[in-house]
């Protein structure tokens, strides 16, 4: 007998998708029926699956809210932009750039300040900054897991990413958040992962009903290659007010004498 379920991408491993049924984790395969490699499930894909005697089978891929391509996945809703206060050096222009990439897939970005441990007073700086433009900012102490459950509210109904330079805390604010969260049937904890088994696939971490961390190894920042210089400005909250001021038609709101912005 044929039944025809709905379910989420939440890891794919070689060509076996590993897809959310029903609260539980089932092996997939996928028929070739998708014409280009775009059209593949990629990881956070809602996906319809038949299943007949024991073989799953994905047959269709619903449309996507969001789709990225590096790393790849769809569906994200949020973006946790991570910067530290100190060691490193808060990169705001880094942040920038992120916060950009989040407006331009229409992803709602948060900002999350870290190691306010450190450097007290740049992080208070950086808050002000941000809050100001009208960023949503959450100044966290991971190491001492201060400040750890204004993120969890955050992170509730949403699939949300984390983006930020290397070394600002973003593994050890995800092992705060998934610390003593119940993991779905079949999951492989994340505690019990930190040999050198990597994996280098994005996998998405169930923390309850419709919320998910994604786990992006290998991907500290995301790639925003996909804008051009042109139409970058568009995704700068800040820019918003001047636009209008600009009296040119191609600037790139550079240098040009008349630029409004
Ligand atoms: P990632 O590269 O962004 O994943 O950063 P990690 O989570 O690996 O953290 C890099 C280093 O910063 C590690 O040695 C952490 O222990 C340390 N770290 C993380 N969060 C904090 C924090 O809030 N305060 C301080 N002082 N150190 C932190
Ligand atoms: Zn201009």
């Amino acid at each position: 007998m044929e039944v025809i379920k709905q379910g989420r991408v939440i890891q794919i491993i070689s060509n076996l998708f590993i897809v959310e049924i029903d609260n539980q984790l089932v092996e997939c395969i996928s028929r070739g029926i998708f014409k280009t490699r775009e059209e593949k499930p990629v990881v956070g894909d809602n996906v319809k699956v038949k299943v007949e005697e024991n073989q799953f089978t994905i047959i269709e891929v619903f449309n996507r809210r969001q789709y990225c391509k590096r790393p790849k996945m769809a569906n994200i809703t949020q973006l946790l932009c991570v910067v530290s206060s100190k060691h490193p050096t808060a990169d705001l222009l880094m942040l920038d750039k992120q916060l950009a990439f989040a407006e331009y897939l229409q992803i709602k970005p948060v900002i999350i300040i870290n190691k306010t441990d450190l450097d007290e007073e740049m992080a208070q700086n950086i808050n002000s900054i941000y809050t100001k433009v009208g960023y949503p900012v959450i100044m966290t102490s991971a190491k001492n897991q201060k400040n750890i459950d204004p993120i969890k509210k955050n992170l509730r109904g949403n699939i949300s990413a984390f983006s930020g330079n290397s070394g600002v805390g973003k593994s050890t604010l995800i092992n705060n958040l998934l610390k003593q969260e119940v993991t779905l049937e079949g999951e492989i904890s994340k505690k019990n992962k930190k040999g050198k088994n990597t994996t280098t696939s994005v996998k998405l971490y169930k923390l309850e009903e419709d919320t998910y961390i994604a786990d992006t190894p290998g991907f500290s920042t995301f790639d925003i290659y996909e804008i051009s210089s042109k139409e970058l400005y568009h995704y700068f909250k800040e820019f918003e007010q001047y636009a209008d001021h600009c009296e040119y038609q191609d600037c790139t709101h550079l240098k040009e004498k008349k630029c409004g912005i």
